[in-house]
């Protein structure tokens, strides 16, 4: 039962993919029509191009895209799947979860990283010659402040520069992950600590990005009596995003910044981040511009392994987020 790590050892292109939601039962009460089709496996379309004459294109590729009637199993599997477990393999990866409030992020990240962790417990169940040791952590970055979603303290936690590890989350949490049991009891208390001290949720997730981290170390084990290797380590990191659109005014327009709390500087610069790591990986890379790439840097270009969910509404009402969501998805391409 191998994992394969696709081009190891090297630098490979991020895999994008596209979800569309089903219309949802408000959007199907005021009768708003759906403006998608996932023509082929890759190809996704605007349907309404002679009546909607716009300067975005009609129609997309990606490695993969995902229609309303599809599963969360299968966008996991078709693509997420290898991403996530390369860090077995000792590549940190990254997933990440990308649209407009209500588009199916969170829906679709939470099934993925169960998906993959449990993967991730099967496959060193079956391991003889090799020790495996998982850490789980959680944060959460709102407003630039940085909070551990395992701790009921509220300061918020600094970033520290280490000499071998890179970027470092000063005393977050970190805890030994035995089994799925456990795993379940930790994400409902990332999931409690998430809504305190919240008055609305929707404003606090559509504002906020989470990222599920799992460490995962192994070394040959002891008693197996043969050389398998060295110790390896590698953290995948699960981010559920905050709402696109507390970034797209930029990156629709081109218009400079707007000033105020609608815009999130984590969410611009991991935009501007991935970009460059797509279009030019040589030149520099804005990596410390915000705290979310702070903290992602060694999970982001380099040999690690990125995958990238855009989620998008149906609905026309949507419109507009849908294809400034699709041009992101473009510029990670
Ligand atoms: P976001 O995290 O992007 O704000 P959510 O994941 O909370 O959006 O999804 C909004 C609503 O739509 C939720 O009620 C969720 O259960 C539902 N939903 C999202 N994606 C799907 C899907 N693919 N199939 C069925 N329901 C979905
Ligand atoms: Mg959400």
């Amino acid at each position: 039962d191998e994992i394969t790590t696709p081009g190891d050892g090297q630098e490979e292109k991020i895999f994008v993919s596209v979800r569309v939601r089903p219309m949802n039962a408000k959007e199907i009460a005021n009768n708003d029509s759906s403006d998608w089709d996932c023509v082929s496996n890759n190809t996704i379309i605007f349907k309404n191009a002679l009546t909607e004459r716009s300067m975005y294109p009609n129609a997309y590729t990606f490695d993969r895209v995902y229609g309303c009637d599809s599963t969360t199993r299968q966008v996991y599997e078709e693509g997420i799947k290898r991403v996530a477990l390369s860090a077995l393999n000792g590549f940190n990866s990254s997933v990440f979860a990308y649209g407009q409030t209500s588009s199916g992020k969170t829906y679709t990240m939470t099934g993925v990283t169960q998906y993959a962790i449990s993967d991730i417990f099967d496959h060193i169940s079956k391991q003889d010659h090799r020790e495996f040791m998982l850490k789980f952590s959680a944060i959460e970055i709102y407003n630039e402040c940085v909070k551990d979603l395992l701790s009921a303290d509220a300061t918020p936690l600094r970033l520290l520069d280490d000499p071998e590890k890179g970027t470092v989350v000063d005393k977050l949490t970190e805890i030994h992950l035995e089994d799925w049991t456990h795993l379940m009891e930790l994400l409902a208390v990332c999931e409690a600590q998430r809504k305190i001290g919240e008055t609305s949720l929707n404003e606090m997730s559509s504002r906020s990005h989470q990222i599920i981290r799992l460490m995962i170390e192994s070394s040959p084990s002891e008693s197996s009596g043969i050389d398998s290797g060295s110790i390896l380590t590698a953290t995948v990191n699960f981010i559920d995003l905050a709402g696109s659109e507390r970034a797209s005014q930029t990156l629709s327009t081109g218009k400079r910044l707007k000033e105020g709390a609608h815009i999130n500087r984590s969410l611009l610069t991991l935009g501007t981040v991935i970009r460059k790591l797509s279009k030019e990986p040589n030149g520099h890379i804005p990596y410390r511009d915000s705290k979310l790439t702070r903290i992602l840097q060694n999970s982001l270009g380099g040999n690690a392994k990125t995958a990238i969910i855009c989620t998008l509404s149906p609905a026309h009402t949507h419109l507009e987020q849908s294809r400034n969501t699709l041009l992101f998805a473009v510029c990670a391409k």
